[in-house]
């Protein structure tokens, strides 16, 4: 069996992951977070003080829910941002964007043998699906296939 078989991740790929990592600090996201944050609490207390009048304590488990979702929104973006930004990087370093989207589907391979139910933690991550076909948008438009004159 070889090493793509069993799921191992080459060095091309790890250097997908930190290209994205490398995106998230270099666009900002960091400290946009530190806002969102503080944003959310301001939402959560507005919202549960208005939905608690009305509705007693499930009020504010409506508002947690509405708050946490306005943030999973927020961090999708980033993701798409840091994907978009670790292509760029991989085309430049002539490395290209295979190495990231064939990671994402072994993530999801990995993910999938889970068939108990989606982990929390990839319901604020976009689906891979989505995630490859931004790549690929991106790559159409900053890899314009050659022109033979
Ligand atoms: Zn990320």
């Amino acid at each position: 069996m070889n090493r793509k078989a069993r799921g191992e991740v080459s060095a091309e790929e790890l250097a997908s992951v930190i290209a994205h990592e490398l995106g998230h600090v270099a666009l900002g996201h960091m400290r946009r977070r530190m806002i969102d944050f503080t944003g959310q609490n301001a939402v959560f207390v507005m919202l549960s003080a208005i939905l608690n009048r009305y509705l007693p304590f499930i009020g504010i488990w409506i508002a947690n829910f509405l708050a946490s979702a306005l943030m999973a929104r927020l961090s999708r973006r980033d993701e798409f941002e840091a994907d978009a930004y670790a292509s760029a990087l991989l085309i430049k370093a002539g490395i290209g964007t295979a190495p990231q989207k064939s990671l994402f589907r072994k993530l999801e391979a990995l993910t999938a043998n889970h068939s108990e139910g989606v982990p929390a933690w990839m319901l604020s991550h976009p689906k891979t699906a989505e995630r490859i076909a931004a790549i690929e948008a991106n790559e159409a438009r900053w890899m314009p296939p050659l022109q033979i004159s």
